[in-house]
C-alpha cells in the first residue's frame, strides 16, 4: 500500500478577503440522499482493505486522535511520498531513533503492512510527537497539524537532497505583489505556500459556489484602502493599491484548506458548514485568468490534477472528528479511513464531505489533496 502526507514550509495563512461572516444557507437537498449514503458505506466495510497491495490498515484512536491519524493516512497512501520516507538515513543511536519523526512515521508504516490486525496503535510516533512539543489528548486542526508534522518531518530528514525533494513534492510557488494605484509602480515577493487557505466567501460577503469559485476569489487582488494604505517608493507617501498574488509553481501534492472555521466575537470557533462542491479533478489551466498567474510560470501545461484526498470533519468545531477519504494511487478506489476502521467507498460517498448548512453535525472536506495527473 502506499501513504502519503505533507505540506510545504513557510507556509502562511493568507488573508486575502476579510473574515467570512456566519450567514444562513439553504443547500439542503442532498440530505437524505447522504444519509443513506453514509449507512451504505458502512455495508462494504473491508475491515483492513485487503485488497490494496498489502492491506491498508487502520490506527487506533489513542484518544482525540482521529486527526493525527487521518493525516498519517493521507501521507502513508501517497507513494510519492513514501519513497522519499523509504530512503531516510536511520538515526543513529537508540535515543536519536526514538525522537526522530520520520523515522518513526517510517517504523509505523512497516509496522502496518507486516500486521495481520485490522488497525495497530501509532504510540511510539505519538510519543515522539509530543517531544516535539505536539500534545496528544488535545483536539486539532488538521491544517495547522499537517502544517506542524510536515515541519518535523523536513527539518529532521538529514540528507538535503531528500528533503529539497520532500519541498518540492509539497511546496506551492506564489509571486506576492503590491501595485500603487497612483502611479501603478509594483513591488514584488517570491513565497512557499504549503497550503492554499481558501476562503468560503467572497470579499463582498457572498457565499462562494465550488471550489473552482473559491480558488479564483483566492487569486483576485484586493484594494488597500485608508487605514490599509501602504507607503509607495515611488510616489513617497502612503497610497491606495491593489495587494495579490499570482501562481508561479504547483507541487506533484497540493493541499487546499477550505477556510471553514473562523473566530466569532474572538472568542470561540464557529464552523461554516454549508456545501461547497469540489470535483475529481482541476485544470488551473481552466480555473485561473492569466493575470492570476506568473508571467514565467513553467509547467502551466501539466496544472492538471486529479482529486487523491479528502480529509473530512464532522461535529462542531469545538468537538468533532476527523477521517481521511483517500483514493489509491494503486488501485484508483477510494477508501474512508476512520481511525481503526478502514472501508471501501464509492464516490458518491466522497461528494456526501461537500457539507449542508441544515446538518452542522454532517461531515464536511477540510483539506482537499489533489495529485498532479502527470507526475515529474
Ligand atoms: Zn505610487
Amino acid at each position: 500500500m502506499g501513504q502519503r502526507f505533507g505540506c510545504p514550509e513557510n507556509s502562511r495563512k493568507l488573508e486575502l478577503s476579510p473574515n467570512p461572516s456566519m450567514r444562513k444557507e439553504e443547500d439542503g437537498e442532498e440530505s437524505r440522499e447522504q444519509a443513506v449514503k453514509r449507512g451504505g458505506k458502512q455495508l462494504r466495510a473491508l475491515h483492513g482493505v485487503a485488497d490494496l497491495n498489502n492491506g491498508a490498515i487502520g490506527l487506533y484512536n489513542m484518544g482525540l486522535s482521529c486527526c493525527l491519524n487521518s493525516l498519517l493516512q493521507v501521507f502513508f497512501m501517497n507513494t510519492h511520498f513514501t519513497v522519499i520516507l523509504r530512503r531516510i538515513r536511520v538515526p543513529i543511536g537508540h535515543a536519536e531513533q526514538k525522537k526522530s519523526v520520520p523515522y518513526q512515521m517510517l517504523l509505523l508504516l512497516e509496522q502496518m503492512q507486516r500486521s495481520k490486525q485490522r488497525a495497530v496503535y501509532p504510540q511510539e510516533l505519538a510519543h515522539c510527537l509530543t517531544v516535539h512539543n505536539l500534545k496528544l489528548f488535545v483536539q486539532y486542526d488538521a491544517a495547522q497539524l499537517f502544517l506542524s508534522l510536515w515541519n518535523l518531518i523536513k527539518n529532521q530528514i538529514t540528507d538535503w537532497e531528500l528533503a529539497d525533494r520532500l519541498t518540492r513534492l509539497y511546496t506551492i510557488r506564489v509571486q506576492e505583489y503590491l501595485i500603487c494605484e497612483k502611479c501603478s509602480f509594483e513591488t514584488t515577493r517570491e513565497s512557499n505556500m504549503l497550503t492554499l487557505p481558501l476562503p468560503m466567501f467572497n470579499s463582498s460577503s457572498q457565499r462562494l459556489k465550488t471550489l473552482e469559485d473559491s480558488l479564483h476569489c483566492f487569486f483576485q487582488p484586493e484594494q488597500l484602502t485608508d487605514n490599509n494604505m501602504c507607503l509607495c517608493e515611488q510616489c513617497e507617501r502612503k497610497t491606495s493599491c491593489l495587494q495579490g498574488m499570482r501562481l508561479t509553481c504547483l507541487p506533484q501534492t497540493l493541499t487546499l484548506h477550505l477556510k471553514r472555521f473562523y473566530f466569532k466575537k474572538s472568542t470561540w470557533t464557529q464552523k461554516i458548514s454549508y456545501s461547497l462542491p469540489f470535483s475529481q479533478s482541476l485544470d488551473f489551466n481552466q480555473i485561473l485568468t492569466q493575470e492570476q498567474c506568473h508571467p514565467d510560470a513553467k509547467e502551466k501545461a501539466d496544472w492538471q490534477y486529479d482529486l487523491f484526498a479528502v480529509v473530512a470533519h464532522s461535529g462542531l468545531a469545538s468537538c468533532g472528528h476527523y477521517c481521511a477519504y483517500i483514493r489509491s494511487l494503486t488501485d484508483c478506489r477510494w477508501y474512508c479511513f476512520n481511525d481503526s476502521s478502514v472501508c471501501q467507498v464509492s464516490w458518491d460517498d466522497v461528494k456526501s464531505t461537500y457539507g449542508n448548512s441544515r446538518f452542522h453535525w454532517g461531515e464536511t472536506a477540510y483539506l482537499l489533496v489533489y495529485m498532479r495527473k502527470n507526475p515529474q
